[in-house]
């Protein structure tokens, strides 16, 4: 017998309703008291519930809402609030943790896994003192109990949660383990009182990346033989996702855990624990549908898919469910209006995964389909046949394209390169330039929908866009910059703007995806081969480059960046994806390049989270990532400088596959660490350029003259000033004017005086 799970459903709303509360409550605005954020929140669990009973789910979560994170949720859970927090008390102290308030500044956030989730990081200290607050998790246990739903509870498991914490004081987060198990354990037995049997979900993700792999395995038998003896009508399910676990699974199975949730889509070599879970006690709950992307399964192949797991567990009963949580996916395509409908027949987003769970479900236990359900599967059977063969997706030209490629990087040598870039770009010692936006103003926003509405034409619009482009080019013409930008006032979003623009990308209305608390975004579908029909960039620019007699520098996204912030298509790998992003590109910067345009900075903010989990893929994603952002600025001649930029600072794993993307400039974000991650640069005798940002711009901060002055000379004490680019650390549209404007006066002082010296 099978049976179905999902291990999380994703809490923003489908109509993004919990993003509205919050920020309304935030605002303190009429209406939107702390009652009703309650309300919108209760109303948003029923129907999430409502719609996995309604697909027959057999272990539903709860405690997978939450008001802005579930890493925060656990951090309040057991007490671990920061002390500049820990005077406060309920939603305030919630909030204060996640958003800062006058006392302090917010926790940090950093991504969760190689998702674009971020999670608040827990922030401990060898003072740390942990105490159970369970009301939340117990509430959401009865709340779903009252609606007939018998939760399976989720919770963030102890190893992970300490293994994905900071410390203020250098000190193990580690330490800790004991005293925090204590309190699992306290939590575990107010569990047990609230039902007979109750299946409990511990997230242990940090098994599958072998970041302190060999360190943490132990601990599995350490901790879960504690907390399996807390009380026995608990079965505990130790949930890995992501990517395989199969070192955990041995681990797992000497504990008395009563299920494993392994990933059977980015983790294939789970296959290799089912021999080990056959011959154990586990119950294995086998993650079959792709929590992190849009595709509708291929029904038949999954059923397949189980059918051959069944038999290399020996027939014992099992799940089968979410490979991860659907908090990665979209809500529905019911409001998606818009969307081709063929391309809208290949989707599915989390309410329509729920149907392709129970269908398999079904068909593997060789139920009956009901009449939806068949309906369903027969759609789902068209949809495979069309997706394999449509015109939309298969491009021929394309395809021949990439099979007749023979130019794969550049002719010139980087030494050969920048000698004649230096002569015919002139410029001197520190060169100065930004990384490319300038502040997005209410305006412009205004200004480019209502052209998107139609509300104005064209020429109106066109006018507007020139009127920012000539404010920008003139503020720096007069502060004396050297390499100057247009400031993108064209651009919504740096991936957006290009895959509108490049066939075999789709949009949807609403496919929403929670980023951080409030925030989501929406990432473009990547549904088929890709090309470039028109520039994209190319007007724009030359236009930049017309009204001034400084170096104009175009402006693209990196074909490894647009990968990894799209959801893309799965019956294509991944690098040829790529390669065919790279073309796009290509012909962008040939046409730039014959427009006149001298300086391209092909931007890669997401190379590094495209990282695999696990170093054993690691080359294989290099080589792919390299090679292809290679061919993109491969019809760069030699005269043409090419500049990428990337939004980190920590180099020291990466540097070499830094360096053989072959970049003549690099601009990077070590404004925050001094000079210190520089210093990898000149460790490795990396060679080309690099402008290493030399204030934060994600303060409104203004740095004066001094300060800047003094990074400068940090950063001449690593590198030579040859080699060295003056820059802010990232772009500057989430900015103001009033910031803008007296930062970078400042630095070209800075430089200036620098200069002199
Ligand atoms: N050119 C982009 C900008 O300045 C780069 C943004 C980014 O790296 N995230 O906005
Ligand atoms: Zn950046």
């Amino acid at each position: 017998m099978i049976k179905s799970y999902v291990l999380g459903f994703p809490r923003i709303g489908e109509k993004r309703e919990l993003k509205r509360a919050l920020e309304g409550f935030w605002a303190g605005k009429e209406g939107f008291s702390e009652e009703n954020l309650q309300e919108t929140a209760k109303t948003l669990r029923q129907r999430h519930w409502k719609y996995q009973q309604d697909a027959g789910i057999s272990a539903i979560s709860v405690n997978d809402f939450s008001f802005y994170d579930l890493m925060l949720d656990n951090i309040i859970a057991f007490g671990a609030t920061p002390p500049r927090f820990a005077n406060l008390s309920g939603l305030e102290q919630y909030f204060a943790c996640s958003r800062g308030n006058k006392n302090g500044v917010a926790m940090e956030m950093t991504k969760w896994f190689n998702t674009n989730y971020h999670y608040i990081v827990p922030e401990l200290s060898s003072e740390s003192k942990f105490s159970l607050k369970a009301d939340k998790i117990l509430n959401e246990y009865k709340e779903a109990k009252t609606n007939g739903v018998k939760g399976k509870v989720n919770l963030i498991g102890p190893i992970t949660f300490l293994a994905l914490s900071k410390t203020t004081d250098g000190s193990c987060p580690f330490k800790h383990l004991d005293a925090l198990v204590g309190e699992y354990k306290k939590l575990l037995e107010q569990i047990s009182k609230l039902d007979d049997e109750i299946l409990v979900q511990f997230d242990e993700p940090i098994f599958v990346t072998d970041k302190n792999e060999s360190d943490l395995l132990p601990l599995i038998t350490k901790v879960y033989n504690e907390l399996t003896g807390v009380a026995s009508n608990i079965k505990i399910v130790f949930a890995t996702y992501f990517e395989h676990a199969i070192k955990a699974v041995s681990e797992v199975a000497k504990t008395k855990i009563y299920g494993i949730a392994l990933d059977f889509i980015h983790g294939k070599r789970n296959f290799e624990a089912l021999e080990t879970i056959k011959n154990s006690h586990l119950t294995l709950f086998a993650g079959v549908i792709d929590g992190r992307n849009i595709w509708k399964s291929n029904i038949d192949e999954k059923v397949k898919l189980v059918r051959e797991i069944s038999e290399k567990i020996g027939g014992k009963d099992f799940y089968i469910g979410t490979s991860c949580s659907l908090l990665h996916v979209p809500y529905t395509l019911k409001y998606e209006e818009n969307l081709n409908p063929e391309i809208k027949s290949w989707l599915s987003f989390a309410v329509e995964k729920l149907d392709e769970i129970k269908i398999i479900t079904k068909l593997a236990n060789g139920e009956k389909l009901d009449e939806t359900e068949a309906k369903i599967y027969e759609e789902n059977k068209n949809a495979v046949k069309t997706r394999a063969t449509s015109k939309l997706i298969h491009s021929e030209s394309v395809q021949n394209r990439i099979k007749n490629l023979s130019k794969f990087e550049r002719d010139e040598k980087f030494e050969d390169r920048i000698k004649i870039q230096r002569e015919t770009l002139k410029y001197g010692i520190l060169p100065t330039t930004t990384i490319g936006s300038f502040p997005q103003t209410v305006d412009l926003r205004v200004l480019r929908q209502n052209f998107k509405k139609g509300e104005i034409d064209a020429a109106a619009y066109e006018a507007g866009i020139k009127k920012y482009i000539d404010h920008c080019v003139k503020f720096q013409e007069d502060i004396g910059l050297d390499v100057l930008v247009h400031g993108e006032p064209e651009r919504n979003d740096m991936v957006e703007y290009f895959g509108e623009q490049i066939s075999g990308y789709a949009f949807s209305q609403n496919g929403w995806v929670q980023s951080y608390g409030s925030r989501c975004v929406k990432p473009p579908l990547l549904f088929g081969d890709v090309s470039r029909p028109e520039p994209m960039t190319v007007k724009w620019m030359k236009y930049a480059q017309s009204i001034t007699k400084h170096v104009m520098k175009g402006m693209l996204t990196g074909p490894v960046t647009m990968l990894n912030w799209s959801f893309v298509r799965d019956d294509l790998s991944r690098s040829e994806v790529a390669k065919q992003l790279a073309l796009c590109i290509y012909d962008e910067i040939a046409d730039l390049q014959a427009a006149g345009i001298r300086v391209i900075q092909v931007d890669e903010a997401a190379f590094k989270e495209g990282y695999p989990l696990r170093a054993e893929n690691i080359p294989a994603y290099e080589k792919f990532a390299v090679d292809c952002f290679k061919l993109s600025v491969s019809s760069a001649e030699a005269k043409t400088q090419i500049h990428t930029h990337m939004c980190y600072s920590e180099f020291n794993d990466i540097i070499k596959t830094i360096e053989a993307m072959d970049a003549d400039v690099i601009s990077i974000e070590t404004a925050r660490s001094g000079n210190e991650l520089l210093k990898i640069f000149k460790a490795v005798g990396y060679k080309q350029e690099v402008g290493p940002g030399v204030y934060d711009i994600h303060s409104p901060r203004v740095p004066s003259v001094e300060e800047i002055v003094a990074q400068i000379k940090a950063l001449l004490e690593v590198l030579p000033k040859e080699q060295l680019w003056i820059n802010p650390d990232c772009g500057l549209k989430t900015r103001k004017w009033e910031e803008v404007e007296p930062s970078l006066k400042n630095m070209v002082e800075a430089v200036k005086i620098v200069r002199g010296l």
